[in-house]
């Protein structure tokens, strides 16, 4: 069977790029489950549909073609023949996710959908990143970690990769879609067996090999 190693965490605390170098040091593959809350609401928004109407999220659900890259040097994402890679990050999008990633509907899809690409990717092990990955998509996992950082260094880290917005105002979405996220998973707390690793005093380099 697969390693799996399993990486849950807030916005801002370097998940991403912490859980894609450990994949690459580790020749493991990747996989970025918030990329697909992303493209599910790209989806919604590209086609002008309500994602805050949960009936019109469900039905769409039939028509989501997603694809990831699971290969830590060729990560792309795509919705049907759309490479959505750029667009899931722009700030229209991540203020509506929250809209997606709260259905219960949605993310016992989005679960199964996981739990495939994991069993195909995994050679010989995949590093898996998002919210509810240590208590509920893999709890099995091999290595199960909360990544975790004070609320201060999360928004000093952001706002240098949102370099057209205010300090204050990524502070703010930050703080906002948390809360947001936390009512549909804790995240911010490590569950039984889950190690967690704080990053708040350490760079890059350090955290992936806490890691
Ligand atoms: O990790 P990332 O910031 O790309 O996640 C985007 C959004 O997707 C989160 O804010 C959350 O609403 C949702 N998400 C989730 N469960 C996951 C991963 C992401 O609900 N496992």
């Amino acid at each position: 069977t697969a390693i799996v190693v399993a990486i849950d965490g807030p916005a801002g605390s370097g998940k991403s790029s912490v859980s894609k170098q450990a994949a690459r040091e580790l020749g493991y593959a990747y996989l970025d489950t918030g990329a697909a809350y992303r493209a599910l609401a790209w989806m919604l928004l590209d086609r002008g549909l309500d994602a805050g109407n949960p009936l019109v999220v469900v039905e769409s659900l039939g028509e989501f073609d997603f694809a990831v890259g699971t290969d830590p040097d060729q990560y792309f994402v795509k919705v049907g023949p759309d490479d959505v890679t750029v667009a899931i990050r722009e700030p229209w999008v991540t203020s509506e996710v929250r809209l997606v990633a709260r259905l219960p509907e949605v993310r016992e899809h989005l679960m199964a959908l996981f739990r495939r690409i994991v069993v195909e990717a995994a050679r010989p092990g995949i590093v898996v990143e998002g919210r509810d990955i240590t208590t509920v998509v893999a709890p099995d996992a091999t290595a199960r970690i909360l990544l975790t950082a004070s609320e201060e260094v999360r928004m000093g880290r952001r706002s240098k990769e949102l370099v057209d917005q205010s300090a204050a105002v990524v502070g703010e979405q930050l703080r906002s879609r948390d809360r947001a996220d936390s009512r549909v998973v804790d995240f911010m707390n490590a569950a039984d067996g889950v190690t967690t690793v704080d990053s708040t005093e350490l760079d890059f380099g350090q955290t992936v090999s806490a890691v």
